[in-house]
């Protein structure tokens, strides 16, 4: 009889995590390779948010906090989702968790029987299927098409709920595509919503400062008739680059919430009395950065979607937000170039190249790959040009 769990047996370690991993090893191994897998800015915590954490310290929040947050940090999030978002929560309609991922997970823990169905639409953020699984669901991937800009569509939604689903899962900016939903693409999936009455939604929102050319971001929450079946979950980690202080949170309906708060009491209570402090600063203080820090990442998504479609069996749509691409490298798979698959081709780019992306097939959707251009400038151009003469060898 094996030790490990029949639970965890069904489920595989982040193969995004995996990557980054693997560039780390080949860099100490003294190899020079560039990593584009890691899903973090490569921007600092600004300061004024530091500061408030070392205040803390010094004033001694160092104890156990309220389990599901502190109420000064609910009180900021109530503040956050009125000021960004139009959104009317009360302090019980907010937890706190460590990181959006742990809120995901308890989430689902806290709401999923077996056999229970999510919608996933794919390319999906890694961590979803497997949070499913591990919580006894079954996730039910909807591959969602370039042409769509690799959106869901409410016809593909439509075909796709069954009497045992429970929740859909929307990202929007999306990882690992970057698409971003516009307000009539989600009013369209929200009348298949308002028609079934049944299934909640559960919106990842951490992406929301990270988009480009004026996109106007809306959440489904905003539309009335869907607010009591959504849980809109968002998190410090990407807007404010703290994605070590391991701050996320959600809004949502009180009996969700007060479940998450349960799993949580039974399992590591709090998140960092420290990390909530700063994350406290990250939702009052000033957010001029965010905007400058928006622009940086946009420079560099032009010249990575630029760069990318004048190499020869490469195309790359140009996204709204967050910091990757989803390129195709459908156009090198075949007989002369020797590579069958995604995997293949970022294998050999590892390998040949030493630049290390991620494939599509991690994402749900084969044929592409994932690159994190949340690196320098000036990494981006040497990767950039090392792409480029290794596509251009294989033909
Ligand atoms: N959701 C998406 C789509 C993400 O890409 C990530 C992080 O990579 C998370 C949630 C979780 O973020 P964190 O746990 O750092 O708050």
């Amino acid at each position: 009889m094996s030790i490990i769990s029949d639970s965890l047996k069904r489920i595989k370690p982040s193969p995004t995590i995996a990557v980054t991993q693997k560039a780390r090893e080949l860099r100490e191994a003294g190899k020079d390779v560039i990593g584009l897998g890691a899903g973090e800015p490569d921007f600092d915590t600004p300061d004024n948010i530091k500061d408030a954490a070392i205040h803390a310290i010094r004033n001694g929040d160092t104890k156990y906090t309220a389990v599901d947050g502190t109420p000064v940090l609910k009180k900021a999030i109530v503040e956050k989702f009125k000021r960004e978002n139009n959104l009317d929560f009360k302090t019980n309609q907010i937890t706190v968790g460590t990181g959006g991922k742990q809120v995901l997970y308890n989430a689902f823990m806290a709401t999923l029987n077996k056999g229970d169905e999510v919608i996933i639409p794919a390319p999906f953020w890694v961590s979803y299927p497997d949070m499913v699984l591990l919580a006894g669901g079954k996730p039910k991937i909807v591959k969602c098409d370039e042409k769509d800009g690799f959106k869901l569509t409410a016809k593909k939604l439509k075909k796709a709920i069954s009497k045992k689903t429970k929740w859909l899962i929307l990202n929007s900016p999306s990882n690992p595509t970057g698409a971003g939903y516009t307000k009539n693409e989600i009013e369209d999936i929200a009348k298949v919503l308002i028609k079934n009455k049944k299934v909640y939604i559960l919106s990842d929102d951490i992406y929301e400062h990270i988009k480009y050319d004026n996109f106007d971001f809306f959440t489904i929450a905003q539309i009335s008739k869907l607010k009591n079946r959504t849980l809109t979950m968002n998190g410090v980690s990407k807007s404010y680059a703290m994605t070590g202080w391991r701050i996320g949170y959600a809004a949502g309906p009180k009996d969700i919430i007060k479940a998450i708060g349960k799993i949580q009491s039974q399992s590591t209570s709090n998140p960092s009395s420290i990390s909530q402090a700063a994350a406290v600063e990250a939702l009052n203080g000033t957010q001029n950065f965010i905007q400058e820090r928006s622009n940086a990442f946009k420079e560099r998504r032009d010249f990575v979607v630029k760069s990318l479609n004048s190499i020869k069996g490469i195309s790359c749509l140009t996204p709204n937000g967050a910091f990757y691409v989803f390129p195709s490298c459908k156009g090198l798979l075949n007989k002369k170039t020797k590579l069958k698959t995604d995997t293949d081709f970022v294998q050999k780019l590892l390998e040949k190249a030493n630049v290390a992306v991620v494939q599509g097939s991690a994402f749900g959707l084969d044929g592409y790959f994932r690159i994190s251009y949340a690196t320098s400038m000036e990494n981006l151009k040497k990767a950039m040009e090392r792409i480029k003469s290794f596509c251009d060898s294989l033909s």
